[in-house]
């Protein structure tokens, strides 16, 4: 690998997250963990040879999947062991370089694989900025005014931000003093630098700045992760509604069943299926979300196999269809109309068996009930009627 393209060392050894999931360089972004997005880049810039990825020693299945996404070819992609600290791991993917004979004049870059938007346009100032000074970061200049502040938390002072810059990566080196930087700080027994940069103007070398990039912008938030699908042109979010309504006539019986729920009661529900009009409703509201149709056309009453079919599968099957499409759903609410029986006993049951089906805490399930006042046909005891709205996410 021994070339005059510059290697690049992908740091992607951290297995902390502050978000939900997998590390951060290895959650889906678009279908892909965010490291293959990196990947696939840095592959397609010509002015890189080797691509070094320093992953954790647990995270092999994590980075063999990154790997197959990218493209990247096995012949440019190698893969380090994680150190106890970000410096650590660096000096892994260094001595890797140095093993393979890498040339100590040769460039190298260093990269959060955490930022995974890199450009052949900073690829390049990189390289340049390194050839002519040895060491070089990118820098963005600081748009707030930041402030200093005391041990109790108060203002100190306003530190002049013409001074300031923001620090990215890649930070790019000539190979041979970086790795002797490394070397020396770790005989030194200081491990604690955060970044290349840091520890190469403490080993007494100057490091010039560079044009950074604002789409080198660090995935760390879940509203990161939703800055990155933009940035790929994925829709926004989009948040949609969806309306159900459903009756059932009284018949002979001697319970109803509502909400998944059997309430004993001097009457039946009349219906082919277990005549569940809030689950009903909520199907429907479900399938409104995705314009997909009513209930009566998934399921027609004129079809045996849901004679008597306990309507959680209705409900199960709308759910599975709302998500097919990247639905997630966010909320259904419920009311049921009718004089009796009384809901209020069986109102918590009834939003648990929703819940279970519909894989939501009970916050997101609203059960409410209502009498008609006497006043038309659930007035007159004829039978209930239940309305249901739901709303889902599409991330897109
Ligand atoms: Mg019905």
């Amino acid at each position: 690998m021994a070339d005059r393209k510059a290697a690049l060392i992908i740091v992607a050894a951290g297995h902390g997250t502050r978000l939900r999931g997998a590390p951060k360089q290895y959650r889906p972004l678009l279908g892909k963990p965010v490291l293959s997005h990196l990947m696939a880049r840095a592959a397609s810039i010509s002015a890189i040879g080797p691509i070094i990825t320093v992953t954790h020693p647990d995270h092999a299945a994590f980075y063999g999947e990154a790997l197959a996404a990218s493209g990247l070819k096995d012949d440019r992609a190698f893969r380090a062991p994680g150190g106890e600290t970000r410096q650590a791991s660096v000096r892994n993917g260094l001595e890797l370089l140095a093993a393979a004979e890498f040339p100590a004049d040769g460039i190298v870059l260093v990269h959060d694989a955490a930022r995974p938007f890199l450009s052949e346009l900073v690829v390049l100032r990189a390289i340049l900025a390194a050839q002519a000074g040895g060491a070089a970061m990118p820098v963005l200049p600081v748009v707030d005014t930041v402030a200093e502040i005391d041990a109790a938390g108060g203002l100190a002072g306003n530190p002049d931000r013409a001074k300031l810059r923001v620090v990215q990566t890649p930070q790019s080196f000539r190979f041979g003093p970086i790795l002797a930087a490394h070397r020396a700080m770790a005989e030194n027994g200081r491990f604690d630098f955060t970044d290349d940069a840091g520890l190469m103007l403490a080993n007494g070398q100057r490091v010039a700045t560079f044009e950074g990039d604002d789409s080198l912008f660090k995935i760390t938030l879940e509203a990161d992760l939703a800055r990155a699908r933009m940035h790929l042109g994925a829709p926004e979010p989009l948040v949609r509604t969806g309306l159900g309504y459903d009756v059932h006539a009284f018949t002979d019986g001697d319970h109803v069943t509502l909400g998944g729920v059997a309430i004993p009661h001097e009457r039946a529900l009349l219906g082919h299926s277990d005549a569940d009009p809030l689950m009903h409703a909520i199907t429907d509201a479900l399938l409104g979300t995705i314009g997909d149709g009513d209930i009566g056309q998934h399921f027609p009453p004129s079809d045996p196999r849901w004679k008597g079919a306990p309507s959680r599968l209705f409900l199960e099957n709308a759910r599975a269809r709302v998500e097919s499409r990247g639905g997630r759903i966010l909320n259904v609410d419920g009311t049921l109309i009718c004089e009796a029986p009384k809901v209020g006993p069986h109102r918590a049951a009834i939003a648990a068996a929703i819940g279970t089906v519909l894989g939501l805490p009970p916050e997101a399930v609203g059960v409410k009930a209502t009498t008609n006042e006497k006043l038309g046909f659930a007035g007159r005891r004829e039978g209930i009627a239940a309305m249901a709205v739901a709303t889902v996410l599409f991330s897109g």
